[in-house]
Parts: structure tokens; C-alpha cells; sequence
């Protein structure tokens, strides 16, 4: 790259930017940093797998969730899928007038959505979990915004889990933000996401990604392609013809058409989580009942405070304890 193009910038004006474009929360990572610590080693998710060039810097955008939504406690409820769309809809815009904000004083960056998928990570079987090239949860964490939670979810101070994020990678010259050091979840003794989980899909430090899926994904590829299987595989033709028509050929056609259902679905787990200084004034009064809780999961979670109390955070925990903090116990 010649110099002699490009506008000195600092992080702080980066930031300053993301901010008057509608961005709620912003942070730089060290794209050297997730080079070297892969969330998943076998399937490393990192920045320079992206591009060789312009990965030097992660910026990660986070845009809150509409709250409104958030109250809504049918966590299939499509209000929330919608409403979740039009979110990611709005970064989206935001990264990419960052992008161009960027290149016009000297520095090619691009935008890696977290709806965004590599398809030769596809292997021909729709149940598999598949990630998208970076992990904006770790990517988030190293850029300074949060820590992850039980599920591995991104927990913020100021909205908790309840943040859509995507990311821009430049190598714009400018200083990294740091990492939370001390752990934000309140842990198996709050538990309160896994209480509140549809699927199940809980763990300790960990999560069922294909019980989730099922889930905050409901009218996903895999969806298309079972109802796609099952009207091919129906023998009368009549029946045949109804399936064209029905409630939900009609939903997969509405989540291919906005992304709704596809890319957004249930966020149980982010609802009901007490972190971020939003939940006690605007959602407690809604979402301290957690419906979906059982005798079933009360006793896994007794079990894994039990665990937790022994000194055994389960086998999931040290390969992320980097990203969940230390805690103060
Ligand atoms: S998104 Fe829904 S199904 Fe997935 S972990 Fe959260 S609550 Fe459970
Ligand atoms: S609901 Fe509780 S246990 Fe779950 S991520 Fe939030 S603070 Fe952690």
C-alpha cells in the first residue's frame, strides 16, 4: 500500500465514525491476536483466512436488539425474527459505509457479516453446524466488548447478550483495544439461560449447536431442504399440490425473501439474561418468569453447580476460558 494515499487515523475516530453511523457499541481487535488463539483449532475461523492483506485490524459493530421484541416471550414468535432481520439489516448498511469511510482515506477493508457462510464449508449434509469464517463472539471479546457467557454467548456491560454484530477488516494502522479480563456471566448460579432454552441446549461453558440450531435457525437450509424432501417423497399428488401451499411453504418462502427465520430465530438465551445495565428498568418487570423451565433442567443445573463448586467447570471450559474471563469467586 502507498502511504502517500492514505489519512492518518486513530481508533478513537474509527470508533467516532462507527458511532454517527448508528452503531451502538464498537471495538478493535488485534487481527495478529485472533491469528494466534483460534476459537475452534480444528476449524480456526480466523481473519487471515479471509484475505492475506487486510486483516491486520477487526473492527466489530454491535447494533442492541430492539427491546420491544425482547418481551415478546414466545420465543418462535416471528416479531422477533423480523424485528432481529431488520437489525442485522441496518449493520449491514452501517459496516459498509464504514468500508467505504475507510477506503476513501487510504485504507481496503471489507465487511464479514455473521449471516455469511463459505459455501465449500458445506459437505452435502444439511444437519451440520457450519460457522462463518470468523467468530464475531471471539472477535467481540478481543476487541475489548464483553466476555462470552455459559452458552458462549457474547455478554456486554450495556445490553448483555443482546447485540447483533457484524465485522470490517483493514489493516488501517491503528492501536487494539484489550480484553475484559473479569468474566461478566453470573454463571451456573444464575442459569437463567439455560432455564429458559427450547432445545435443551445448554451445557456447561458450552452449547449443543445442533439442538440450537433447531431452534434460533428454524426456517434454515436444512428446514427448506426436509419440507423440499417430504413434498417430493409425498405419493399423492393432491396432498403434493397442498404442500405448495400451506403455512409452511409459506414461511420458508417469506424467511428466504427477508431472511427472517433463516438468519434470525430464537434468542430465549439473550432475552432472559440479567447482564447489561438495559434489563432491570426495561425487561425484568416482562422476562423474570422463565416459563420454559423444568424440574429436568433445575436438576442439571444443580449438578453443575455442584461441578462448578468442586472446582470442575467441565471439559468445555479451557479450551474458551479466554474468552469467558476470570471470575472473582
Ligand atoms: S438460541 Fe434458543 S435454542 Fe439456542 S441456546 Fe439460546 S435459548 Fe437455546
Ligand atoms: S443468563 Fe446467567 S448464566 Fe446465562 S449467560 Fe447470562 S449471566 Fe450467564
Amino acid at each position: 500500500m502507498v502511504s502517500m494515499f492514505q489519512t492518518p487515523l486513530t481508533a478513537a475516530e474509527i470508533k467516532e465514525k462507527a458511532l454517527s453511523l448508528g452503531a451502538d457499541i464498537v471495538g478493535i481487535a488485534d487481527g495478529a491476536v485472533m491469528n494466534a488463539n483460534p476459537p475452534n483449532p480444528d476449524d480456526p475461523q480466523i481473519p487471515s483466512d479471509v484475505t492475506d492483506h487486510d486483516a491486520d485490524r477487526v473492527i466489530v459493530i454491535g447494533q442492541r436488539v430492539s427491546l420491544g421484541a425482547a418481551r415478546i416471550l414466545d420465543w418462535s414468535d416471528r416479531h422477533k425474527y423480523v424485528n432481529d432481520e431488520l437489525t442485522i439489516t441496518a449493520l449491514e448498511e452501517i459496516a459498509l459505509d464504514l468500508v467505504r469511510w475507510l477506503e476513501k482515506s487510504g485504507y481496503p477493508a471489507l465487511v464479514v457479516p455473521t449471516t455469511h457462510v463459505d459455501p465449500w464449508r458445506y459437505d452435502g449434509n444439511p444437519e451440520t453446524h457450519i460457522r462463518p469464517p470468523i467468530s464475531h463472539e471471539h472477535a467481540a471479546v478481543e476487541a475489548g466488548l464483553g466476555t462470552l457467557g455459559l452458552n458462549l454467548q457474547l455478554l456486554t456491560p450495556e445490553y448483555g447478550p443482546r447485540v447483533q454484530l457484524t465485522a470490517v477488516l483493514s489493516s488501517v494502522p491503528v492501536e487494539p483495544d484489550s480484553r475484559m479480563e473479569e468474566s461478566l456471566c453470573l454463571g451456573p448460579e444464575c442459569g437463567r439461560c439455560l432455564s429458559a432454552c427450547p432445545g435443551d441446549a445448554i451445557k456447561q461453558w458450552d452449547r449443543d449447536w445442533a439442538a440450537c440450531n433447531e431452534h434460533r435457525q428454524p426456517h434454515s437450509f436444512k428446514e427448506m431442504s426436509r419440507y423440499l424432501e417430504s413434498v417430493i417423497d409425498e405419493p399423492d399428488p393432491e396432498v403434493q399440490k397442498k404442500m405448495l401451499r400451506n403455512e409452511d411453504s409459506f414461511y420458508l418462502w417469506t424467511s428466504i425473501l427477508r431472511g427472517a427465520g433463516v438468519v434470525t430465530g430464537c434468542r430465549r438465551c439473550q432475552d432472559v439474561c440479567p447482564v447489561g445495565a438495559d434489563y432491570e428498568d426495561l425487561l425484568k418487570d416482562a422476562l423474570d418468569h422463565i416459563s420454559e423451565d423444568t424440574a429436568v433442567k433445575q436438576t442439571r443445573l444443580a449438578s453443575i453447580q455442584a461441578d462448578e463448586a468442586a472446582g470442575n467447570r467441565g471439559d468445555a471450559y479451557p479450551a474458551q476460558a479466554r474468552w469467558i474471563g476470570k471470575f472473582t469467586d
